[in-house]
């Protein structure tokens, strides 16, 4: 399903401006980005001649630190989804209180078709088309969809090249050797894993609560393998080509073997199960970790489980989260749950910009502690204001940026003044 992301971020910030009782400058701030760019990206292609599309960097706010978020090469890019994400990014980082903005970027491209020198061509054209605007205190991307390490790595050795400074803050998600994080292919997983257990702690569930995850990359495979290591029971598991089940926990290693094997955990030797028949499984715990809009109203309505830790981007369309909020289904929503991966990029900037190298332990400890505060800050903020969990993020990340706002806006507006 395709859902307008940026439709879904002006309606996130004048959800949170309406309950915050907002006054217009802050929703005129809010609903545009401070900063953005489009540019033209040529590159170079295997047979010699030159290809140019399209490249967009967004910083939607630096209010409360330099705009972070990720580069997305995909065909669907447009300027409007870009800004959409940075606006969401904002309210993420100021949801998880890290002393970052909001930024994405984006090329409109396919890059499935391209060879390894065609992407490094491609990525160190975009770098320096955007080199004035980026920077580790003004705006870090980070990888999104089809952009991963390699990219990253490229990305800070350009910068580099063209402001002549050796500076690995000014991009997260690069490899070890060139700066990157312990702890960053996991933080996904391991930040939605003290998520659930919070989560399940104040819904008194069991310590062997039934958990069913929904997709098997690299977040789901990792959080699956996290939670049944936690003694909680695997009860079922899908990817893009079906669902297994075992009411009694799936051994997650042994699927993990077949899916690498096999290509699918359908091959495991368990119940097979259809996609739909997933959702509605017997569990307390219902983990999403496919792609968006995979929960619609009609599977809402078969869901068992009493909590939802929405570790994908959006998985439940607004339809279900109706429905789930109707049927006093817990919904933790992605903006927290999946935050984990961003949390960790924070932890590589700090880590560039003082020179440090945290250990595994360190980082997993840092993340583990920051999401368990969000999540309390988060459970307070929707029982004083009698919220569900999703509008309740949104007026914690937004009500948080507006303060940094007011701090800002008004010490100039002052100046001006006098
Ligand atoms: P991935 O591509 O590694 O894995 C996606 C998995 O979902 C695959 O196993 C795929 O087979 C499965 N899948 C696809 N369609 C499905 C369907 N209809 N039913 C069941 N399974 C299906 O992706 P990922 O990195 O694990 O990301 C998953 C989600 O988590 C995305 O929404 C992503 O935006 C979000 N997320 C990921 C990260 C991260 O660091 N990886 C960070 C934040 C958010």
């Amino acid at each position: 399903m395709t859902i307008d992301l940026h439709q879904l971020a002006l309606a996130t910030i004048d959800a949170a401006a309406d309950e915050l009782a907002l006054d217009g400058w802050h929703r005129a701030l809010l609903r545009r980005p401070e900063r953005s760019i489009s540019v033209q990206v040529p590159y170079v292609t295997d047979d010699g001649s030159v290809e140019v599309v399209p490249g967009y960097r967004v910083a939607h706010s630096t209010a409360r630190g330099p705009a972070k978020g990720g580069t997305r090469f995909h065909p669907d890019v447009t300027p409007e989804e870009v800004t959409g994400l940075a606006t969401l990014m904002s309210v993420k980082t100021a949801l998880m209180n890290l002393p970052l903005g909001g930024g994405k970027g984006g090329i409109t491209i396919d890059p499935k078709g391209l060879s390894e020198t065609e992407l490094e061509s491609l990525t160190r054209s975009y770098t320096r088309a955007i080199a004035g605007q980026i920077g580790p205190q003004t705006d870090v991307p980070a990888p999104d969809v089809n952009t991963d390490a390699r990219h990253m790595d490229w990305i800070a050795d350009e910068y580099a090249r063209v402001t002549g400074r050796h500076c690995p803050g000014v991009v997260t998600g690069k490899s070890l050797a060139a700066g990157g994080s312990l702890g960053r292919d996991t933080a996904t997983a391991a930040g939605c894993r003290t998520v659930v257990h919070a989560s399940a702690r104040r819904l008194g569930l069991p310590a062997d609560a039934r958990v069913v995850v929904q997709g098997f990359g690299n977040a789901g495979a990792h959080l699956a393998a996290m939670l049944a290591a936690d003694g909680l029971r695997v009860v079922g598991l899908s990817d893009s080509r079906g669902g297994i089940h075992d009411p009694n926990g799936l051994d997650v290693a042994a699927v993990g073997a077949t899916k690498a094997t096999h290509g699918s955990v359908v091959h495991h030797d368990a119940e097979v199960v259809s996609p739909d028949d997933l959702l509605a499984l017997p569990c307390d715990i219902l983990v999403p970790a496919a792609l968006e809009g995979a929960i619609d109203r009609a599977q809402a309505e078969t869901v068992q489980a009493r909590l939802v830790a929405e570790a994908a981007n959006g998985p439940c369309t607004a339809a279900a989260d109706a429905v789930l909020a109707d049927r006093g289904v817990t919904v933790v929503p992605d903006v927290l749950a999946s935050a984990g991966g961003v949390t960790v990029s924070c932890f590589e900037w700090q880590q560039n910009e003082r020179g440090e190298r945290w250990s595994a332990q360190d980082v997993a400890t840092r993340l583990s502690s920051r999401m368990e505060c969000a999540l309390d800050d988060l459970w307070r903020v929707a029982e004083r204001r009698g919220l569900p969990l999703r509008t309740a993020a949104c007026v914690l990340g937004v009500g948080r940026i507006v303060e940094a706002l007011d701090r800002r806006e008004l010490t100039v507006t002052h100046e001006l003044a006098s």
